[in-house]
């Protein structure tokens, strides 16, 4: 490999072709710069071949399956259903080519130049491609990184085709007879329910007390998972894991003392993530990271290094899809002179359990925690008409509300509908709305939308469809 003197020169040079990556670089397009994004693997990232899109194909294909036992009741005779993991496999994999083509497409018509290879930084102004065959040099006005983050593994445990993180479950071949998923956060509670409704048997470990949900949505959540025969071990530790020719045993402790040993057909580690700047020559352009080796952002995305910015799952906060398309764009907008910046404090949290959670805000105990006296209100869904309709009564919708001045601090759904209907909650809640901003309107009828109003209403005791008695003790300040 030859490195010449030559530098080829961009106005943005983009490190990662993620959707922090590639939606930076088609918003940077259309803003009129000169785009080079360099991406080593697929365009669409992890979100699109490893995460976001396969892992909500097996949420839906598994509530799909679950769902199917209650269209007899509607008169709809279903003849036995059985779920074939290889049809699942080429199904999502159809999807996520279709939906690959398309980022493609965009990339192409927005003129962005697109390199396969694996970039580097070689100095505060250039930065080396390497494609294998050759080797390439860019000189940049501005450079984003958005090159992702990778799942951590345990210290002593190898990745096997029965030992897999939340990036190599995708490459199962068949449906696991047993399941033990360790982590704490949506996708560990994803993979243990759908796993479950599709018929592996399922156990859940969780390290902390619960999953970090608002209390009254973890108590219906527990209340769910047990119903669903999943198995949670809360409180229990991670020690080591063994594998033999058919099974893994996982040891765990609880207060460092009580061990505990479970066997299972396999194993998804799904507890944490580092990010992916090994080999990145960050230590050239001396950006700033944490303790991890997240780089620091402001939220205009710029690092410590003013014309150098990162976006998604590399820089410091939650590693989310939503967060890095955010920050990508804000990025993209900075770097060309307008005054973009983003705000992660209302950032919806989504879990495509069945039924699904969707949260905005603060829960019940942060507002506590942060100071403000609260008032709540909480709707059963099994009181909304349109969840009867649907046969999916499980779940509830709580509102967090600040006593003194009646300003919405959270909303907490768990129930059918809660992922679409959250961003209105994410208007309501950067709109500063009040209690009766949510109770005066007219709500369609009926609608699963109906649990928001009911909750509002369950604070002053003008719910509906809650028996008095139930009425006082529903709202608490
Ligand atoms: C199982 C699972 C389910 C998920 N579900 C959701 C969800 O429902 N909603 C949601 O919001 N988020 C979800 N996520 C998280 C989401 O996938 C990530 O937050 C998102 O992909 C981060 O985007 P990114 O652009 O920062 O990085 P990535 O998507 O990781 O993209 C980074 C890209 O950079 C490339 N790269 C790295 N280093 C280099 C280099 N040196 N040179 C060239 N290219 C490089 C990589 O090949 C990669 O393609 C899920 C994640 C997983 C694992």
């Amino acid at each position: 490999m030859v490195v010449g003197d030559f530098a080829t020169k961009r106005q943005l040079v983009i490190i990662g072709g993620g959707p922090g990556g590639y939606h930076a670089a088609i918003r940077a397009a259309q803003l009129g710069l000169e785009v080079t994004l360099i991406e080593k693997e697929k365009l669409g990232g992890v979100c699109l071949h490893k995460g976001c899109i396969p892992s909500k194909s097996l949420t839906q294909t598994a509530a799909n399956f679950s769902g199917l036992s209650y269209y007899k009741q509607m008169g709809i005779s279903v003849p036995e259903a059985t779920f074939e993991y290889e049809t699942f496999t080429n199904y999502y994999s159809s999807v996520v080519t279709g939906l690959q083509k398309g980022v493609e497409a965009l990339i192409k018509a927005n003129k962005i130049e697109h390199l396969t290879g694996t970039a580097s930084f070689m100095s505060g102004e250039r930065v080396g491609i390497d494609s294998g065959h050759h080797f390439e040099m860019y000189e940049f006005e501005h450079a984003l990184i958005a090159t992702g983050s990778s799942p951590l593994l345990p210290g002593g445990v190898k990745l096997s085709n029965r030992i897999m993180t939340p990036h190599t479950l995708w490459e199962l071949n068949g449906l696991p007879e047993s399941l033990v998923v360790y982590g704490e956060d949506y996708f560990a509670l994803e993979a243990a329910m759908a796993y479950k409704q599709l018929g592996s048997e399922v156990t859940l470990i969780t390290p902390g007390d619960g999953f970090g949900l608002d209390s009254g949505i973890e108590k219906e959540l527990l209340r769910v998972l047990k119903k669903n025969k999943v198995k949670v071990f809360r409180k229990h530790q991670w020690e080591s894991a063994e594998e033999t020719a058919d099974t893994v045993a996982v040891t765990l402790s609880k207060d460092a003392e009580e061990k505990v040993s479970i066997e299972a057909s396999h194993v998804l580690y799904a507890a944490g993530y580092s990010p992916n700047v090994d080999g990145l020559g960050l230590e050239v352009i001396n950006v700033e990271r944490d303790e991890n080796g997240f780089i620091v952002v402001n939220e205009h995305s710029q690092t410590s290094v003013s014309n150098i910015y990162a976006a998604g799952d590399c820089t410091i906060g939650m590693k989310l899809a939503s967060k890095a398309i955010k920050q990508g764009k804000t990025a993209a907008e900075h770097m060309s002179g307008l005054s973009s910046a983003f705000n992660l404090s209302l950032v919806p949290y989504v879990v495509h359990t069945n039924p699904p959670i969707a949260t905005v805000g603060l829960t019940e105990e942060q507002a506590k925690n942060e100071g403000y006296e609260v008032k709540t209100g909480q709707f059963s869904m099994s009181g909304n008409g349109f969840a009867s309709i649907l046969g999916q009564k499980e779940g509830l919708a709580k509102m967090i509300i600040d006593a003194k001045t009646d300003v919405i601090l959270g909303i907490h759904m768990m129930g059918a509908g809660a992922v679409e209907m959250i961003q209105s909650g994410t208007y309501a809640l950067e709109m500063v709305a009040r209690e009766e901003d949510l109770a005066y309107p007219v709500y369609a009828h009926p609608a699963l939308n109906e649990a928001w109003l009911e909750a509002v209403e369950s604070v002053s005791g003008k719910a509906i469809h809650v028996p008095p008695a139930r009425k006082k003790e529903k709202s608490t300040v």
